[in-house]
């Protein structure tokens, strides 16, 4: 068999650590298969890194930044390697650039274009463990870029679907996919399997657990994936297109995500095409927008708010405060301190019930909804960000706990 396994940071974090993990390929690779594995930069190097470069630029370039962000999964790879060498067992280190991980020329957020598959069959043809660094690739120029927070996950499911993998396996510090983030709700349950669109909008809606795109990619490739414990051994949560308990279970998890902001443009110009030129800056910045409201106060001018990703915040501000005159407002101001709290399920468009519950859990709790919006498999509301973890834990007790 051709198993693809990837370790996150934790699963890395330091020599014991690192011993746990060589122990799990070791005992995979003995048993006879063809193991290529993915790894994480260790612990939290990757934020370090980040922290490392705003002390000597706060504004460095992206290619930059990806060169030094590149080199925390690199250190993983050389130290697991050394690792095996010292079990005996033969074993190749490699980089994104030496697979051939092609990608996009988008630099902090590269997509994969094309993954060679040569160098891996050669060094799986030597019967070595090839351990291939996560979270990075070459562009055109052959630069390295990395694939945006989480990609090692990506990177994982990408070499499955190239190699034709016959398990991709994502270890990480949590036994598997729960039905909500398990260290912040003591009572979230572990999920024995999930499908692709229900895993990718949990992802997408803040469960760090898998990268939203590595999700994509998977059901885009028919990879199934497997996420369980590297400190555990239990079995974990499948990742499929077709699950047993499709038709019954109405509501899969609860996410959250507090790495959003609101952009509120104030007594924005009542006229056809306000909100047009507001959302068109901003898409012409190259920002994603979601949950855009509009409230009418009293008199002729309106509030027209949206949510972007934190980090997005203060270019889609200045994309529409350079166009002030032209759009005709008030204000334009950015807040950070919200959450977005959803609930994600297949069977959410046919139960009116659900989102009664969801307001009547915020409700007990005292929590406001600043804004609501509803899919045919999710319901997102927006809070303030101090109460997110207790809406969550309120939402989760009206769904699976009582
Ligand atoms: P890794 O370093 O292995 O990639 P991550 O930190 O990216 O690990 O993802 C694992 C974390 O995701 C867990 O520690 C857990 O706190 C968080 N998480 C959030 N939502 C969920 C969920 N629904 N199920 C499991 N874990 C979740
Ligand atoms: N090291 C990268 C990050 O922290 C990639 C990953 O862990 O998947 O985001
Ligand atoms: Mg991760």
């Amino acid at each position: 068999m051709l198993i693809v396994q990837k370790f996150g940071g934790s699963s890395v974090a330091n020599a014991e650590r690192i011993r746990n993990v060589a122990g799990i390929i070791a005992e995979s690779f003995l048993y006879g298969n063809d193991v290529v594995v993915v790894l994480s930069a260790q612990g939290d190097t990757t934020d370090d890194l980040l922290e490392k470069a705003a002390e000597i630029n706060p504004d460095p370039s992206k290619r930059e930044l990806d060169m030094l962000l590149a080199t925390g999964e690199q250190q993983s790879i050389a130290l697991m390697a050394m690792c095996l060498e010292g079990m005996g067992l033969p074993v190749v280190s490699l980089t994104g650039w030496q697979v051939g991980i092609r990608t996009d020329a988008h630099y902090g957020i590269a997509r994969i274009r094309r993954v060679d598959t040569e160098r891996l069959r050669r060094e799986l043809d030597k019967k070595r463990i090839v351990l291939v660094a996560g979270f990075q690739g070459v562009n055109k120029f052959d630069d390295y870029t990395t694939l945006g927070r989480g990609g090692s996950d990506t990177t994982a499911v990408a070499l499955a679907a190239a190699l034709h993998a016959d398990r991709c396996q994502i270890f990480t510090d949590v036994e598997g996919v729960y039905t909500a983030d398990p260290r912040k709700v003591p009572g979230a349950r572990k999920l024995e399997e999930i499908t692709y669109d229900e895993m990718l909008e949990l992802a997408s809606m803040g469960a760090q657990v898998l990268m939203n795109r590595s999700v994509q990619l998977a059901k885009r490739y028919g990879v199934e994936l497997e996420v369980l414990s590297s400190l555990v051994r239990a079995p974990g949560t499948k990742v499929k297109e077709v699950t047993r308990n499709m038709e019954e279970m109405k509501i899969t998890g609860i996410a959250k995500d507090d790495k959003v902001a609101r952009v509120t443009v104030r007594k924005v110009a009542d006229r056809p095409g306000s909100a047009f030129r507001i959302l068109n800056a901003v898409s012409k910045a190259g920002i994603n927008v979601d949950m855009i409201i509009q409230a009418a106060s009293q008199g002729e001018a309106n509030d027209i708010s949206f949510v972007v990703a934190q980090a997005d915040a203060e270019t889609a501000r200045k994309a529409v405060a350079d166009r002030q005159a032209a759009i005709g407002f008030e204000s334009v101001a950015v807040d950070t301190a919200i959450a977005k709290v959803s609930v994600v399920g297949a069977g959410m468009m046919s139960s009116v019930g659900i989102a009664s519950l969801v307001f009547e859990a915020l409700n007990d709790e005292h929590i406001n909804i600043q804004m609501i919006n509803a899919s045919e498999v999710k319901l997102s509301c927006v809070i303030d960000a101090a109460s997110a973890d207790r809406a969550v834990a309120a939402i989760h007790r009206k769904f699976f706990e009582s």
